[in-house]
Formats: C-alpha cells, sequence, structure tokens
C-alpha cells in the first residue's frame, strides 16, 4: 500500500459506500465498522475516510494537498495504522497508544486510527481498543475494517457505525468448481451425491477445497442479491433469511481461516464441515 500512486483506486464501483461516509463526515461518529468487499478496498475506505476528515481543502478529498498525500503513504501526524494484514494486532502496540488516543489531534482536522483486518485483533487487544472507546476524547475517531462485522467483538460494533463495502463483482464459477455447487445442491435436495465425492481418496487438496468455498461465497453474494441462476444460489436464497445467509457467510470464512493455517488440516472435511452447516 505504501508508495501506491493512488491508494483510492480500490474504490471504483463503490460509490455508494463513498457517499454514506460523505454524508456523516460533518460529524463523524466515534468508530466506524467498513464490512464487505475484499481487504484492498475495506483499507482504501479507511483511508478515504481519513482524508476527508483531513484534507486540507476541508470537502472530498483532493488527494494533492499535503494532508491528503501524507495519508495515502501512511506518513500523516495524524493518522495510526495497524496493520492485521501482517499478522495478529496484539495488545501492547495497542496499549501503547492510549496516551495518544486521550489527546486532541496535532492538527486541525481529526486523528483517525485504523485497523486493517481488525478480525486479526487479540481478544485482550480488543479489549483494550474497548477501553478507549468507553473514554470517548473529542477529535479521535477509530475505523475497524474486517470481512463481516461478525468477525469482530460484538461490543466493538454495538459502538460502531457501519458501512457495508459491495462484493468483488460475481464472474461465473469455473466448471470445475460447479461441479462441487451443483453436487451441494443436489445433495441439499435429495440427501445424496455430496459425501462420496469428498470421500474419494485424493479427490479434494487445499487449493481445490479453497477454490470451492470462494466458489460458495460467489453464489451466496448471490442468492444474497436476489440473483439465483444456479442450483446452489437459488437453494440458498429459498432457504434462507438475511441473516441465515450472513451466518452462512461466516461459515465460509472460517472453513477459508481453516485452509489458510499452517495447522495441517484436511481439505476434505473442511468441505464437510461446511456443507453440514449449510445444506
Ligand atoms: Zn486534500
Amino acid at each position: 500500500m505504501t508508495g501506491n500512486a493512488d491508494p483510492l483506486s480500490a474504490l471504483a464501483g463503490q460509490e455508494h459506500a463513498v457517499k454514506r461516509l460523505n454524508a456523516i463526515a460533518h460529524d463523524p461518529p466515534q468508530s466506524i465498522v467498513i464490512e464487505g468487499g475484499d481487504a484492498d478496498g475495506r483499507v482504501a475506505l479507511a483511508l478515504y475516510w481519513a482524508m476527508r476528515l483531513n484534507c486540507e481543502g476541508g470537502g472530498e478529498p483532493c488527494g494533492r494537498c499535503p494532508a491528503c498525500r501524507q495519508i495515502a503513504d501512511l506518513a500523516f501526524k495524524d493518522l495510526l495504522f495497524f496493520d492485521g494484514r501482517e499478522g495478529l494486532i496484539k495488545v501492547q502496540s495497542v496499549r501503547d497508544e492510549r496516551a495518544t488516543w486521550g489527546q486532541p489531534p496535532s492538527g486541525d482536522g481529526y486523528r483517525v486510527t485504523i485497523f486493517a483486518e481488525a478480525q486479526m485483533f487479540m481478544t485482550e487487544a480488543a479489549n483494550a481498543l474497548l477501553k478507549s472507546l468507553e473514554e470517548p476524547r473529542p477529535g479521535n475517531v477509530f475505523v475497524l475494517c474486517a470481512p463481516q462485522r461478525e468477525r469482530l467483538l460484538e461490543t466493538l460494533v454495538s459502538r460502531s457505525w457501519v458501512v457495508t463495502l459491495a462484493w468483488p463483482d460475481a464472474r461465473v464459477n469455473d466448471p470445475a468448481v460447479t461441479k462441487w455447487t451443483e453436487a451441494l445442491a443436489e445433495c441439499w435436495r435429495s440427501g445424496r451425491g455430496w459425501f462420496q465425492l469428498t470421500a474419494a481418496k485424493g479427490a479434494v487438496d487445499r487449493d481445490l477445497a479453497m477454490a470451492v468455498v470462494i466458489g460458495m461465497q460467489r453464489e451466496l453474494r448471490e442468492a444474497m442479491s436476489g440473483a439465483c441462476a444456479t442450483p446452489l444460489s437459488a437453494r440458498l436464497a429459498q432457504s434462507y433469511d438475511a441473516r441465515g445467509l450472513r451466518r452462512i457467510g461466516l461459515v465460509l470464512e472460517q472453513a477459508q481461516d481453516a485452509l489458510n493455517t499452517q495447522i495441517p488440516v484436511n481439505p476434505a472435511m473442511v468441505l464437510d464441515w461446511v456443507a453440514t452447516r449449510m445444506a
């Protein structure tokens, strides 16, 4: 991100979320949660917010003034950036800034503290942040970015204003993945077919399992948006309300986490776990 010519380029197609932030910029909430989209899009919107609150032009970010340029480089004096993309956000790093959050910002705008991939908080670190949110200091605002609000401490979310980015464009799944999503829809209907697939020796490795989970996420997004062109997306839309669909989203995120860890996992078992929670 640092040194990127235009860190806001990831906001293409996210005009709705940008508009929502602009509408509240005159009286910014102490904490906002940015969910949806992808990790780059979430960071881009968080940086947009920091620029919006500090641009020397006073309106939408000009991208050229010192404040905008320094924020783009993560080098602005009133910007704190915790990067969960690089690993767990540790409690000490949060405690170290508590004195800073007790002070007004050094410039004329707001001190913006961004937690990128805030689901990577250690619970203690989240609790330390919570203490700071409970003692609001004027001029300090916080941004928590995460794939889904459910992955954050409920007490943090309940204190925050939530903005949801549009999901990345739904492309059509690869036929190798479609075979699996259709098998799941069929098993859901008839109770047959899925477990023979995953039980076949060597049928699924970690890469394929990840591709299938991502393919399922794509169909879930279709179901959420009411576009149900595939057996699985149609099944999901019939079976779950919006809240239920969000819960399935969480299951798929957890499956991704399991496949991403260094701990040896059995990819077929991860897919079976998803199937039993979904269907
Ligand atoms: Zn500016």
